[in-house]
């Protein structure tokens, strides 16, 4: 690695890639994140009820994600709009029919808003459970990779690091979707890196081409909305894919994904396990 990348994220020392250690893998029940295998994280925005997570869960799972999505504390742009079910929707994540729940969810998800709320990110990562650290909004890739390095600080080295897309000066979009993070991150850091075309896109129809080239980036994986009925979702209703589309989109990742061991050389697994994650 150049060392100018060393100076210039002198501050997050233990998230680069070092002689020590040159990828993480986390683990999640049976899947590795940052391993051999690409994972599709999917669901809806916000847990809803329950008929909308079961109904989206198995649909997802059929479809080849691994890790099912739903948030339950939401932060949101707007004071008015949905804030998510809290602790209900917890319990809703923990009822779907997936291999595991401990505790409620077996990632935590820090969103944009929260990526420099430190001691939210010391508790979470004081649970011991991986982390899935979004790119705040506004964050440089020094910002982001600083507060990764506070949750290895804080004895968590299972950290998933996730392009949402950033706020810059082009307002067609919702977000900008910063690809060359993605490859950046990958190049300097030895944490998995995902995409969540959703929210850097803000408007469906630009998802799958974002996925596919999230994939060619060298992303380990994606995130993506997904929900039944996606014009009645609660919260993030334009970016959020119906099952068809998501199905189209999964299939046109095949040969973006078959490219990958050329990408980054890694064996390939397979196993067919979903956890939750909330
Ligand atoms: C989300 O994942 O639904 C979410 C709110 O994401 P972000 O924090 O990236 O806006
Ligand atoms: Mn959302």
């Amino acid at each position: 690695m150049r060392q100018s990348w060393h100076e210039r994220f002198c501050d997050s020392p233990d998230v680069l890639k070092s002689a020590r250690c040159d990828q993480t893998v986390v683990p999640v029940l049976d899947a590795e994140i940052g391993g051999r295998d690409f994972i599709t994280m999917a669901g809806p925005c916000s847990v809803e009820t329950e008929f909308q997570l079961m109904a989206t869960a198995n649909h997802v799972r059929r479809a080849g994600a691994r890790i099912l999505r739903g948030g339950a504390f939401k932060p949101r742009s707007s004071p008015y709009a949905f804030q998510g079910h809290g602790l209900a929707g917890l319990q809703m994540l923990a009822r779907c029919d997936v291999p595991m729940v401990a505790e409620y969810a077996d990632i935590l998800q820090i969103g944009t808003r929260n990526m420099e709320n430190y001691t939210l990110l010391e508790a979470a990562a004081r649970s011991g459970k991986p982390i899935l650290l979004k790119r705040g909004m506004a964050a440089t890739i020094a910002d982001f990779l600083r507060s990764a390095q506070v949750i290895l600080d804080n004895g968590n080295p299972n950290v998933i690091l996730c392009e949402r897309g950033i706020r810059t000066f082009e307002t067609a979009m919702r977000n900008t979707f910063d690809v060359a993070a993605i490859v950046l991150l990958k190049q300097i850091s030895h944490l998995p890196v995902i995409a969540d075309p959703s929210h850097a896109a803000g408007c469906r129809e630009l998802v799958p081409a974002l996925a596919r080239i999230a994939v060619a980036a060298g992303a380990d994986g994606l995130l993506i909305e997904v929900h039944p009925n996606p014009e009645k979702a609660w919260s993030d209703a334009d970016q959020t894919l119906n099952f068809t589309e998501f199905d189209d989109m999964m299939a046109s990742l095949d040969p973006y994904i078959a490219l990958r061991p050329q990408i980054s050389p890694r064996e390939m697994v397979s196993a067919d396990v979903m956890e939750a994650v909330g």
